[in-house]
């Protein structure tokens, strides 16, 4: 899609689509006002999202929920405020651990290195050291203006497994299942809906970056959500899917893991695993040429235990 846009999913649901793969957000419509989830990866992102909603729904907003701390998800959180934004307490943690101490109400995240870390994990430039002809991917894709000074607002209250919002007709259940896509990612759920808001444990038809990931914990999640009674999936990035799609989008990580674990075991370094892991039957997703050999890297140094 070349431009974002607000759509219906289910009774009570919206979903921001982000423009050509870009992060997503939502909205779910309650008799105590809206809950937001999720506020794009630049203020200005935000403020057309928070226009549609307005327009769309013309009620005040409750709650803004963050989904993990990456900067597509919480680069718009400013422009909710003074609404109580609610996260995972490893959210917090990461958030406080990848920008510093706070001086002040808002992080303030400037330069290329801190943005890149906030957006792809602390560990980007140990996937992608100085100098790695790839670096120049990361370097476009930040490379507007806007990027280069953003507040970020904190979650101001956080839960550690489960939080649910009891609705008249509905629950809006918030999960934690460990660490997955980074750590803190959650699951927002309106169950009677069947309705389920994944953040970026799900890309759809999409090769996943995999800087910040625990592999066993993403498949294990993936897992676990596949046992769900769930209809409609709004994924992370990609428009509104279903469970097929989850179960296809969990396959490829086996699929990666169990090829990395069999280059491990026949002994090759991980230069050499880089060279040859290919997923031919994966291989036509987008992002697949920029990201296979460093995802490569990324499981090889996970499922060596370093
Ligand atoms: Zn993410």
């Amino acid at each position: 899609m070349a431009e974002a846009r607000l759509i219906r999913v289910s009774a009570s649901t919206f979903a921001w689509i982000g423009a050509n793969g870009d992060s997503n957000a939502g909205v779910i419509d309650t008799p105590d006002g809206l809950v937001v989830i999720d506020t794009q990866q630049l203020p200005s992102l935000a403020r057309m999202f928070k226009n549609a909603i307005v327009a769309t729904l013309n009620k005040p907003i409750s709650l803004v929920i963050n989904t993990h701390a990456h900067l597509d998800h919480v680069a718009g959180n400013t422009l909710f405020e003074p609404t109580p934004i609610i996260a995972h307490k490893k959210t917090l943690e990461l958030l406080n651990a990848s920008l510093g101490t706070r001086k002040g109400p808002h992080w303030v995240l400037d330069g290329f290195e801190a943005t890149a870390r906030l957006l792809w994990g602390n560990n980007l430039f140990d996937l992608v050291p100085p100098g790695d002809p790839n670096l120049h991917f990361f370097r476009e894709r930040i490379s507007a203006p806007e990027y280069d000074k953003i507040a970020v607002a904190p979650p101001t209250m956080t839960f550690t497994d489960q939080f649910d919002i009891e609705l008249p007709n509905d629950v809006i259940s918030l999960r934690y299942f460990g660490p997955a896509h980074c750590d803190g990612d959650i699951t927002v759920h309106l169950k009677g809906e069947k309705t389920i808001f994944l953040g970026d444990l799900m890309f759809y038809r999409r090769f996943p970056w995999m800087g910040d990931c625990d592999l066993n914990g993403w498949i294990d999640r993936l897992t676990t959500i596949l046992t769900f009674d769930i209809e409609t999936v709004i994924p992370g990035h990609g428009p509104p899917t279903d469970l097929a799609e989850v179960a296809m989008f969990r396959q490829l990580f086996v699929d990666l893991r169990d090829k990395v674990e069999t280059s491990i075991r026949s002994g090759a370094s991980e230069d050499a695993a880089m060279n040859e892991v290919h997923l031919p039957e994966h291989a036509s997703l987008p992002r697949y040429e920029q990201w296979r050999a460093i995802n490569v890297r990324a499981a090889y140094r996970y499922l060596s235990g370093r």
